[in-house]
């Protein structure tokens, strides 16, 4: 994913930034403010070993070993989390002009009901550490255990714990290759943005299910690193302002404010944007974001080799599964 420069984190609806004050600690919470829905238990532990061993495969870059038993490895997961599995492969021509296989993978629940909510994260991880202090590592690719894996892992586990009591809802979990094969930092140009988000342009313009619908989409980004947090992303805002209100208000009501704040952040090109623009469906990014960050507003190891699984919290793994699947379960 990509910045896209636009004026920079307005404060939105509170003067104060919640930043300044100590986060509250998430913890595992069974019972549903309304009192009536049961939601399930989100295990972090869990959440964090599908990041490990994504990242045991080694960088998910096209054309790799790692790519294949990567793909085999989320298929199996989802098809025994209980999930009717699509392997949707593609290809997609690179800004370089090379033609690349990619592999959406898809795990739905209850395909027979008419209102679905689509979760999403990619699960590629970028071919070159372009943001590493050291210019050696620019054309390395990194393990993407936080850019990638960390999204990924919080909804395999999501998938694990909606299985035995599903909600009212349909849900759709997508797993989207090719996102983060945008061109080298130094190559980028003003054309460069199509290019970011290749599994998600492919699955917005050719859907798994011919009229494929959704009332509503959310896609998680970077969600692991221990100082995560995740002011309201700005196409989510255009596009989707009324899911954002929704799941904004859901963390509020848990406590997280923290971790989610009224305020406004910068425009990234991610996923979302496609599924918005080509599919229709209003869709949201849950994407970590620092103004006061030095590597392009975004966590600290963005795009460097230093974004491997030491980086990975629990903590901002449980806020965001567990705000998710209260979202979810009080649809
Ligand atoms: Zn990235």
């Amino acid at each position: 994913m990509k910045k896209i420069l636009f004026p920079a984190f307005i404060l939105l609806l509170i003067a104060s930034c919640t930043n300044n004050h100590p986060k509250q600690e998430p913890t595992a919470r069974q019972e549903n403010t309304t009192g009536r829905i049961m939601v399930p238990q989100f295990n972090a532990d869990s959440a964090y070993r599908y990041v490990a061993e994504q990242v045991a495969f080694g960088p998910r870059v096209p054309g790799s070993a790692a790519q294949q038993l990567t793909a085999k490895y989320l298929a199996e997961k989802l098809k025994s989390f209980g999930a009717t599995v699509t392997e949707q492969e593609f290809s997609a021509r690179a800004y370089n002009h090379e033609i690349l296989s990619g592999i959406n993978i898809i795990g739905s629940y209850a395909p027979e009901k008419k209102k679905r909510i689509l979760l999403a994260a990619h699960w590629d991880s970028r071919p070159y550490a372009d943001h590493d202090a050291n210019p050696e590592f620019h054309r390395t690719p990194i393990d993407g255990a936080n850019d990638g894996a960390s999204g990924v892992g919080v909804l395999l586990e999501i998938a694990r714990i909606i299985q035995p009591q599903l909600p009212e809802t349909g849900i759709d979990i997508i797993f989207f290759d090719l996102e983060d094969y945008g061109p080298p930092e130094d190559t980028q140009n003003e054309d460069a943005g199509e290019f970011w988000g290749l599994g998600s342009q492919y699955w917005a313009k050719n859907p798994h299910q011919f009229n494929y619908r959704a009332a509503y989409g959310i896609l998680l980004d970077m969600v692991g690193a221990p100082d995560a947090v995740f002011p309201m992303e700005g196409f989510s805002l255009y596009y989707a302002p009324h899911i954002v209100r929704k799941v904004y208000d859901r963390a509020r009501s848990l406590g997280y404010e923290n971790y989610f704040p009224q305020q406004q952040g910068t425009y990234v090109n991610d996923d979302h944007l496609y599924v918005n623009k080509y599919a229709n469906i209003p869709m949201i990014d849950i994407i970590h974001q620092d103004p006061d960050s030095k590597n392009n507003a975004f966590f600290e190891h963005w795009h460097t080799i230093n974004d491997n699984l030491e980086a990975i919290d629990r903590a901002p793994l449980q806020v965001v599964g567990e705000v998710l699947l209260h979202v979810i379960y009080n649809e």
